[in-house]
């Protein structure tokens, strides 16, 4: 079986050193797997996204020398796919209405896990829903670099349709990902614990269940997960090898010093030879100066 793996950042803005690491590892574990290695948009939160990110992402990836297989694919072409999905899972009873707003949830549970109450309380249908997947279950798995995982005080009947009329990102990757064959997944260690909700809903589709890598993510110096929120940096497009070895270094990958005077193919070149997955620590190697 090909190795298919994939990045699938959303264009919100330019990308920063904590998503070149996602980028990298993805690309690097693809390639190092004589893989494919896929680039998807995910642009659905449509009051998230900002103009002109996705064209800004693709040419860092270029400059990066990141060169992706196939057609770049956006989320935001493909709802019909989403739709029909979740007509499935309605007609199968794996979903609800739910037209609970969060000061409801916290009032009932004094938390923000939902407590399931429209599983038994059908909302009028008059009302604006959400959707919410149907009683799922702890999915432990075992993820390549974090070792094996379980979130069952998490389990929660979650939004796979938005009550503001978007479809959810749980339900379009898993959608997404299956459809395009990805067999691999490496991410940031942020979405550890949204790999639960993927795999209920990969087995509720009948969708076959990839393999996980979830990296340690990138922390600015006061802590903070380096994101778009915390503006992070753009990531300097002219000085894209140093960067890379930067990347190397923080996945653990011991870039030799030779890699200072390569041209960044041949750096590249070095990361995909001497790729080596368990090397990746577990939790932030370093934290990064804020520039
Ligand atoms: N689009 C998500 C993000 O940028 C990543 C989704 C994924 O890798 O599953 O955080
Ligand atoms: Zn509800």
């Amino acid at each position: 079986m090909v190795y298919i793996g994939r990045f699938a950042p959303s264009p919100t803005g330019p990308l920063h050193f904590g998503s070149l690491l996602a980028a990298l590892a993805s690309y690097l574990d693809a390639r190092a797997h004589h893989g494919r290695w896929l680039v998807r948009i995910e642009d659905l939160d449509t009051p998230r996204v900002i103009q002109g990110a996705t064209d800004d992402i693709l040419r860092t990836l270029e400059d990066y020398g990141l060169e992706w297989d196939d057609a770049v694919i956006r989320q935001s072409d493909r709802l019909h796919l989403y739709h029909e999905a979740l007509t499935q899972l309605r007609q199968r009873h794996q979903a609800y209405p739910c037209d609970c707003s969060r000061q409801q949830i916290r009032q009932r549970t004094g938390s923000s896990r939902y407590d399931g109450h429209c599983r038994r309380h059908p909302p009028n249908p008059q009302h604006v829903c959400a959707i919410r997947s149907h009683n799922p279950q702890d999915y432990p798995f075992d993820d390549q670099i974090q070792g094996p995982q379980s979130f069952p005080a998490q389990i929660e009947d979650f939004v796979i349709f938005r009550r503001d009329g978007f479809f959810a990102y749980q339900l379009a990757v898993t959608i997404d990902d299956a459809e395009q064959q990805i067999n691999h997944i490496v991410r940031g260690s942020d979405l550890l614990d949204s790999t639960p909700k993927q795999r209920h809903l990969q087995q509720q589709l009948g969708y076959p269940r990839p393999i996980y890598a979830h990296i340690p993510v990138a922390t600015n110096t006061q802590g903070q997960k380096l994101s778009k929120q915390t503006l992070a940096p753009a990531l300097d497009r002219h000085h894209a090898r140093q960067q890379i070895i930067r990347a190397l270094q923080f996945l653990g990958q011991q870039p030799v010093t030779e890699l200072h005077d390569c041209r960044l193919d041949e750096c590249l070149r070095w990361a995909i030879e001497h790729w080596n997955i368990s090397a990746i620590p577990k939790q932030i190697g370093l934290i990064l100066e804020d520039n």
